[in-house]
Formats: C-alpha cells, sequence, structure tokens
C-alpha cells in the first residue's frame, strides 16, 4: 500500500480540521478511533505485555544475545532492496510516505533489513567475528486484521552474524525451543527446510517453473505472475485451488548441492541430537526474500489460522547485498501478540502486578491540603504508590476514587487531625483504621509496606 501525503495536506492545522469527524447539528466532534488493526494496550495489560517480551528478552540475554534500538522508519529502498519486490510485505502490505523533502520511507514491516543496515553502518558486522543482536518493537504491515493478526503488531527477534557454521543455526532454533518449554507453550510444531543456496536454487528454480507451467490452469492469478518474476514464492500460496498443485511439487530439497545437502544433514542430526523434534516442510520459503539454507517456523494448534509464533533462518547474501561486506547470518522473529495468545492458553501469562496505588490520601478540609501533599511526597520518597484525592469534600467520594484505584489505604487529614498533626490511615481491605503523627512517616510507610506485600 502505497500512502503518499502531500505537503500541502500536511500544513498542520489544516489538515486536523479537515479530517476531524463533526456529529451533524451538534457542533461536537464525534471521538476518532485508533486505525483498524491496530490497538491500544491498557492497563492492567500494557504491564503484563511488558513483561511478556522482558521474559522473552532474558531468554535471548541468556544467549548472549545484545539489544539494539532501532529506528521505526526506514529508506522503503532498504525493504524492497532486502525483503525482495515480488513480495507480499512489499508488494501490498508496506506504508510507505514521502516526506517533505521529497523522499521515500516505509514504517518497517519487519526487523532484520534495519538490524543489518545498522550493523553494517556502525561497522558491527565483522566477517571475522561472530556477533549477536536482538531486537524488539513494533512493526507495521498493511493487513486483513483478523484474531493474531494486526496492523501495528510487535516483534522481538535476534540476529546471528559473522563466520556462522550451521551448529550456529542449531543453536539459535535451542533457544526459541528453549522459549517454547519456558511459556509452556501449546501443542508446537517446529517446521524445517532448506532452501539451498545460490549454487543449487538457480537449477531448482528451472525445475520449479517447468512443473509450474505446466499446471498454469490450476493457480492463481497471483502464482501465474510469480511463476514470471518469484518461483519459489509461489510455494508459499495460501489460496485452496492452488494447494493440490503445490503439495506434489519438485522439493528443493531433492535438488540440493552436496553443500546445501550437508548443510541440511548437519543441521537435522543436531536437532535430533539436543532432542528437538521437527517436521520437514518442504513449502517453507518463508515470506521474504533473502533466506539462503535453514528456514524454519515454529507454529502451533492453539492459534487457528495464523499459527506461526516464531519464523527465520539462513540469510547468508543479504549484508553484501545491502552493501556490507559478504558476511553470513541467521536469525528469527517471534510476534509478541501470538505469544500472548499462546501463553493465555497455557495459563503462564506473567501474574497480575500488584495494585497501581497502595494509598490515597484525602484531605477533608481545604486546609489540610498542603499536609496531605506533604504527606503524598513524602510516601513515594519511601517507595509506597500514593496519590492525593484533592476533589470534592466529601469522604464517600475520596473512598470511590480509592475503589477505582485499588488503592489498599485511604489516609485522610481532618480538621482534628490538622490541630494534633496527625493522619488516620484506613485500611480499605481489613477496616482497621490507625492513628499517625504525621512525623511517622517512615512508620506509617512500613505498615502499608507489610500490609500490601503480605497480602
Ligand atoms: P504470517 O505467515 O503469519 O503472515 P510472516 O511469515 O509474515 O507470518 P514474519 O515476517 O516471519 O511472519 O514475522 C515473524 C512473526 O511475526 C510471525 O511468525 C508472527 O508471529 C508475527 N507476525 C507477522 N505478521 C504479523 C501480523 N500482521 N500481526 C501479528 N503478528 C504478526
Ligand atoms: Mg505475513
Amino acid at each position: 500500500m502505497v500512502a503518499c501525503i502531500s505537503s500541502e495536506e500536511t500544513e498542520g492545522f489544516v489538515l486536523l480540521s479537515k479530517n476531524a469527524p463533526k456529529r451533524e447539528g451538534s457542533g461536537v466532534s464525534s471521538p476518532i478511533r485508533a486505525p483498524r488493526g491496530v490497538k491500544d494496550i491498557i492497563p492492567p495489560d500494557a504491564i503484563r505485555f511488558e513483561k511478556i517480551l522482558k521474559e522473552t528478552e532474558e531468554i535471548l540475554a541468556l544467549g548472549g544475545f545484545q539489544k539494539i534500538l532501532l529506528p521505526l522508519f526506514e529508506s522503503a529502498a532498504l525493504f524492497s532492496r532486502s525483503i525482495g519486490g515480488a513480495t507480499d510485505i512489499v508488494e501490498k502490505e508496506m506504508y510507505t510516505f514521502s516526506d517533505k523533502g521529497g523522499d521515500l520511507f516505509a514504517l518497517r514491516p519487519e526487523g532484520t533489513a534495519s538490524l543489518l543496515r545498522a550493523a553494517i553502518e556502525h561497522r558491527l558486522a565483522d566477517p571475522g567475528k561472530i556477533v549477536r543482536l536482538s531486537y524488539a518493537g513494533p512493526m507495521f504491515r498493511h493487513e486483513r486484521p483478523q484474531a493474531g493478526r494486526l496492523r501495528q503488531f510487535h516483534q522481538i527477534g535476534a540476529e546471528i552474524l559473522g563466520p556462522l557454521t550451521p551448529s550456529d543455526d542449531v543453536d539459535l532454533i535451542a533457544l526459541i525451543h528453549r522459549m517454547a518449554e519456558a511459556f509452556s507453550i501449546p501443542s508446537w510444531t517446529l517446521l524445517l527446510n532448506n532452501m539451498g543456496c545460490p549454487a543449487c536454487r538457480p537449477v531448482y528454480r528451472e525445475t520449479l517453473v517447468g512443473y509450474l507451467k505446466q499446471h498454469e490452469k490450476d493457480l492463481c492469478e497471483t502464482c501465474r505472475h510469480r511463476t514470471d518474476v518469484n518461483p519459489l514464492r509461489v510455494l508459499d500460496c495460501k489460496t485452496p485451488s492452488c494447494q493440490a498443485v503445490l503439495e506434489t511439487a519438485p522439493k528443493i530439497t531433492d535438488s540440493l548441492c552436496d553443500r546445501s545437502r550437508a548443510h541440511f544433514g548437519q543441521v537435522r542430526e543436531e536437532l535430533e541430537g539436543l532432542g528437538i523434534p521437527y517436521t520437514l516442510s518442504h513449502r517453507l520459503v518463508r515470506g521474504l526474500d533473502y533466506y539462503t539454507e535453514t528456514t524454519f517456523e515454529f507454529v502451533s494448534d492453539a492459534l487457528g489460522a495464523q499459527s506461526t509464533w516464531a519464523a527465520g533462518g539462513r540469510y547468508d547474501g543479504l549484508c553484501q547485498e545491502l552493501g556490507g561486506p559478504d558476511i553470513p547470518g541467521f536469525g528469527f522473529a517471534a510476534g509478541i501478540e501470538r505469544l500472548w495468545l499462546l501463553r493465555e492458553k497455557a495459563g503462564t501469562l506473567p501474574v497480575s502486578p500488584s495494585p497501581p496505588l497502595w494509598l490515597t490520601v484525602f484531605p477533608l478540609i481545604p486546609e489540610a491540603r498542603p499536609s496531605a501533599l506533604r504527606l503524598v511526597r513524602q510516601m513515594r520518597n519511601l517507595s509506597v504508590p500514593s496519590a492525593g484525592f484533592f476533589g470534592s469534600g466529601k469522604i464517600k467520594s475520596a473512598f470511590r476514587q480509592a475503589e477505582r484505584d485499588a488503592s489498599r489505604f485511604l489516609a485522610f487529614i481532618g480538621e482534628d487531625e490538622l490541630a494534633a498533626g496527625t493522619v488516620q490511615v484506613k485500611n480499605l481491605e481489613t477496616g482497621e483504621q490507625t492513628s499517625y503523627a504525621l512525623k511517622e512517616c517512615s512508620r506509617i510507610a512500613e505498615d502499608i509496606r507489610n500490609a500490601v506485600l503480605s497480602a
């Protein structure tokens, strides 16, 4: 999708006022909703989402991967050059836009191309040594939104660059296998294939084109077009009417050269040695053109149609293709939303965080406000999450607000308390009420902390 916004349209308020929908007759603007396929992650899910990300990152850190923070948009050419022109991502799914300078950019649809670009730019990749990098964050693809498929979604991924051996492929797959185990991913399968190398793929390509041409009449229009421009991509087609032809297509693994066959053999043998089960999948070419040799996907029956939760492979030519040195690479990306769905099914979602507020402080009279503000500040200094309720003078409203915030304690300061320099602190769970001197901050904080953490 190409969404070009002209500079005239983007002139600040013009754009805002032109697009803001109005309720008829009322003069009041109707609410603007999030774009289709774009989800807000609201409390308390936001903290859980971050925890899922963190726990996945911790597994990558166990494998020695160092985090890199990448930009959300890049030159559109980076993706068309790496992912490939005749792929779903570049042909249909990319959010591209020209900026005011007339340069064409794209919101990143995936992380590998950006990571390689950054690794080349900052000379992190070196043909003589291995470098392990990981990234995480939102990705953007204009797809048909459905369960587990969004237009803004989140990925966590890792790439290993350097003088790699097939054992490095196995080692990273083993780290993803660790995720499956640590998060109790239900009914997962590892699908495995080898896509050959520049030496043997052209031979297979010809065999495949011959076969596809023979069965042209049974293929969809996209497949017929792709037979000419990018025949391997045809194997990835999901159109039901194409499936019979594609299932009986010649297998790439039957056309591998000696080197690729040895690579594939070693990967299989070493996975077996580690006790990681896999299923061969000869149509697993992945939706990106840069793959060579090993490709894999971790799928799960529990996800329905969008069954892949982590996927990746070897990309030995990509670094050079992007103008860098000739350095092999192997990487993967997992979808955080899909990990969430799977962990929800498995009952392994991170536990709910402790309540956002432990203490609500309410001045019963306006004169008590400064003392209430001071108490809130002192409690925060002592690491007790606290907030004041400075609204209406009714204690009922303060109770209601505390309840809404799931606050465990309500402190109030009225006329008597102000005169005596005290504060009443009520445990909202037990109903127990204690009077403290306002000076006894540490004791108040300690009593609250003990009650919250022992609950
Ligand atoms: P799919 O076959 O599901 O379209 P893909 O091959 O396009 O996946 P990759 O580009 O390899 O996926 O991305 C890696 C992972 O990112 C996927 O396995 C999936 O978990 C997640 N992912 C990809 N596209 C989306 C999306 N639109 N919404 C949510 N998650 C996604
Ligand atoms: Mg896709």
